[in-house]
């Protein structure tokens, strides 16, 4: 359908394909529509499930993945109506073409049909732009604004630029009508009214040019621009609440905001989409929560959440205006980088949501306007956003929805970062509240840097949202033996802190109590005196050696993170130090250690064990361990970038500083006449790798002139085996290695093609997969025929079922964090590897995965 001017202008009128709101198509969340590079366009956000064709003509083009579609309405005259935005990622999963090339439609004829519900979280916009790709060039003459129902006009193209007739306008121009309109919505989103949806209606309404509320039972009503009131109703899944909507065409942006409100989001659209789902089943009600094992052990202790104390700040302003204007730049300022952050995010969907629903929570008219009634008071601006923050979050806390609830955490996060804009502070990293001690610290997740400075503080405990246990922050827990779950989704977030009351961790249970009984408190403590005696036990014998019944020697060795724990190590048993993670030498600071400083770090750790080997294990900084000093450039997946050996490429000038610093050592000798002082290489995927490292220490022995000194020997080099393609190539690495040491950690990670740091596969990451199995019995082949050791020195080294079946394979050396030391020696005094042998490879070539190999072998060693 198409109107004619007087003029012998061609006009092309195109007619909204669903009751839609109209999106200027510069706001299309992609610059090929945005910036007109395919030709000119309008577009719409629709709000049904059905796009209808725009105007009459032929289909010449369905894309096979169903999300676009072309129509010729003349010669020359081509429209591509494009659904969404990277929709075709989709492969036309939840969509369906209705049409086919060659079909002649009429205006109105469905073309398209769609499951918002299955769809909408999976891509980033529905966005749909109209676009003119024919040979015919043309002018938008009209564009409607607002809602549209499905039918009215939605643009007029015309083949020139000139204005469109008064009656073609007249007919064209939707009717507007200020009257309000009220529609009842029973809410269908599982977890009720968050921000996400909350957002959603804000901009619907805003799109719309319309006001908009909503209303619950209680008559309690909330406008939908203030995104705190709104949550506060407090609505959840199955209450009714009143839609209000006043201006231009309210009915229609009533019924879209009905629509939204009673759609279920789906399981993808958990929640605000930011959180983790937890791994196993948390039973809220009984507040028992469940996790991963990071860290083994019993913690008593109160709940307390883990945030950075809040700098300290003046009450008082300086001066009305001085302060107004302060915060109305910062705040800003702050907008513009969480906006600027969103945008660098748009790939990571989950911290792009995070960050639009902080956004939103910013674009609360109504948190500015109580701000700067305090500082109209005369308060300071920090006071003003401490204070109504602190206002907003208690209200939040109190909030009958989980969802709610779980938000205050992030109007936390807001209050932190804005009052340290206030306050010109750069970090709060430093401020950790030193009453965390003894008690149960919950956090959503922590950097290395974080945990590091919270270990200083000994908590009796960690729970974490997030992370997974071969994480750093897992292998810190480990070596201040923190007992600590990770992994345990959200839910953890909303537990109350009562500082009175006593929680439980059982961490090597996977569990945490949250409101245990005076009877299961009771118990608890007779297991925790037990198990303290039972450690005593262990630890009398622990400096004796571990030998198995059937008489194998397995040296148990530790693992630590700063040479001054190596002197711990030694008094707790450790038959050497098998993995001296140097990089932690090199985070939580803002340029390298000098050499020196490395050095006096090397000789702490050798002279602390007394003649027993040390291996330090070169720099393995990428993936999870960035340094804020070191450009490792910009690679979309770290994890396969440049770290480890890999670093020499770009930064041999570390390397070698390091090695200098390792040379520089003085060690004594051992009793097979090598140094106790061993070097090992992170991340070798092959010969080239050792070979390269092996010519830098060629290199400096000879510029330090270290062969002219009488005690010096040069120290055995070993190569961790964690990439599969070391693993597979070991019989040739062992003719370039002194010894091997099996990093499980990553070798788990790159076989099984999972992220060590992703929650949601943290309970499948098992070294016990029995393809990771087969490459450890590999390596162990490769190191027995060559003669060479090999260790292993990643978190299964200290897990109580997989270090008897490492053993079991013919690793000769455990190395595990320093409190599992007397227990793994206990366990392999207690076993008969030759028989776990046996039985570890029989069922590795019939289970199907890590927790039927786990389930077999616990069976089998009756634990
Ligand atoms: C490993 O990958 O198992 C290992 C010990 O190294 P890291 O955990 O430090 O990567
Ligand atoms: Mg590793």
């Amino acid at each position: 359908m198409f109107f004619m001017s007087n003029t012998t202008a061609q006009q092309y009128t195109l007619l909204a394909p669903t009751s839609a709101l109209v999106v200027p198509i510069t706001e299309v969340p992609d610059p090929v529509f945005a910036q007109n590079m395919l030709g000119l366009g309008v577009a719409f956000n629709p709000l049904g499930n059905e796009l209808c064709a725009p105007i009459t003509g032929k289909i010449i083009q369905c894309a096979p993945t169903a999300h676009a579609v072309t129509i010729e309405a003349a010669e020359g005259v081509e429209l591509l109506m494009h659904f969404g935005i990277d929709t075709v990622m989709l492969k036309g999963d939840g969509i369906t073409m209705l049409v086919k090339e060659g079909d002649w439609v009429e205006a109105g004829t469905p073309l398209i049909r769609f499951d918002r519900s299955q769809i909408e979280a999976r891509v980033p916009s529905l966005i749909t732009p109209i676009i003119a790709i024919g040979s015919t060039p043309l002018h938008i003459a009209y564009l409607a604004s607002g809602s549209l129902a499905q039918g009215e006009v939605l643009a007029i193209l015309s083949t020139e630029a000139a204005s469109l007739s008064p009656e073609i306008q007249a007919k064209a121009l939707p009717t507007s009508s200020d009257e309000t309109y009220s529609i009842q919505a029973l809410l269908a989103l599982e977890n009720g009214l968050h921000a996400r949806p909350a957002t959603k209606l804000k901009k619907m309404a805003s799109d719309a040019q319309v006001t908009a509320s909503l209303i619950n039972t209680s008559g309690q009503e909330a406008d939908v621009q203030r995104l705190t009131a709104l949550l506060n109703l407090g609505l959840a899944a199955g209450d009714t609440v009143t839609v209000k909507v006043c201006g231009p065409n309210s009915q229609t942006v009533a019924e879209a905001m009905q629509l939204l409100l009673e759609t279920p989001e789906g399981v993808a659209n958990h929640s605000s989409g930011t959180d983790t789902p937890p791994l196993l089943a948390n039973d809220i009600t009984a507040g028992l929560f469940r996790g991963v094992t990071a860290s083994h052990g019993l913690a008593l202790g109160a709940l307390r959440p883990f945030i950075f104390s809040l700098p300290t700040y003046p009450e008082e302003g300086v001066s009305i205006a001085h302060e107004t204007s302060l915060f109305t730049e910062k705040l800003t300022q702050f907008k513009t980088q969480l906006n600027y952050a969103m945008h660098a995010a748009a790939k990571d969907t989950d911290k792009a949501a995070i960050l639009d629903a902080h956004l939103a929570l910013l674009d609360d008219d109504s948190l500015s306007d109580d701000c700067l009634k305090y500082i109209q008071q005369g308060k300071s601006a920090a006071f003003a956003w401490k204070t109504c923050l602190e206002e907003r979050i208690a209200v939040f806390h109190q909030s009958n929805s989980q969802v709610i609830r779980e938000r205050a955490a992030d109007l936390r996060d807001l209050q932190l970062q804005l009052l340290q804009l206030l306050l010109g502070i750069p970090t709060a990293h430093k401020g950790i509240d030193p009453s965390l001690a003894g008690a149960i610290v919950v956090a959503d997740d922590l950097t290395p840097s974080q945990m590091m400075a919270l270990a200083h503080i000994k908590p009796a405990g960690i729970c974490l949202a997030k992370g997974g246990a071969t994480s750093h922050v897992s292998v810190l827990c480990r070596g201040a033996a923190i007992p600590c779950l990770v992994g345990m989704g959200p839910s953890i977030l909303t537990l109350s802190f009562d500082l009175n009351a006593s929680a439980l961790l059982n961490a090597s249970e996977g569990l945490l109590e949250a409101n245990p009984s005076a009877d299961r408190l009771a118990a608890i403590k007779v297991l925790m005196n037990e198990t303290l005696k039972a450690n005593e036990t262990a630890n009398q014998n622990a400096q004796l050696p571990a030998i198995s019944l059937d008489k194998v020697h397995i040296h148990v060795a530790a693992n630590i993170t700063h040479g001054e724990e190596a002197q711990r190590a030694f008094s707790m048993g450790a038959d050497a130090i098998g993995l001296f993670r140097s990089e932690f030498l090199f985070l939580d600071r803002q340029d390298s250690p000098s050499i020196e400083e490395q050095r006096l770090e090397y000789q702490a750790a050798v002279d602390g064990m007394q003649g027993k080997p040390v291996i330090i294990r070169m720099l393995d900084i990428g993936a999870d361990k960035q340094l804020p000093w070191l450009d490792l450039g910009h690679c979309p997946n770290p994890a396969l970038g440049i770290r480890g050996t890999r670093l020499i490429e770009l930064h041999s000038q570390l390397i070698t500083d390091q090695l200098e610093a390792l040379l520089s050592v003085k060690a004594p000798l051992l009793p097979n006449g090598q140094s106790a002082l061993q070097i090992m290489l992170p991340m070798v995927s092959d010969v080239n790798d050792v070979l390269a490292i092996r010519k830098h220490i060629e290199l400096s022995i000879n510029r330090l002139n270290l062969r002219q000194r009488p005690d010096f020997v040069t120290p055995q080099i070993g190569v961790m085996i964690e990439v599969p393609s070391a693993a597979l190539m070991a019989g040739q690495l062992a003719r370039v290695a002194d010894f091997f040491s099996i990093g499980t950690n990553d070798l788990t990670q790159y076989t099984l093609a999972m992220d060590r740091e992703e929650p949601k596969l943290g309970a499948k990451l098992d070294v016990l997969h029995p393809a990771v199995l087969q490459l450890i019995h590999l390596t162990c082949l490769a190191a027995q025929e060559t003669g060479i050791p090999v260790g292993v020195c990643g978190a299964s080294a200290g897990d109580d079922i997989a270090a008897l079946v490492l053993a079991a394979l013919g690793v000769t050396e455990l190395s595990v964090e320093t409190q599992r030391l007397a227990s793994i020696k206990a366990k392999l005094r207690a076993a008969n590897l030759a028989a776990i042998r046996e039985e570890t490879l029989t069922s590795m070539a019939f289970m199907r995965d890590g927790s039927h190999m786990r389930a077999a072998m616990r069976r089998y060693l009756g634990v």
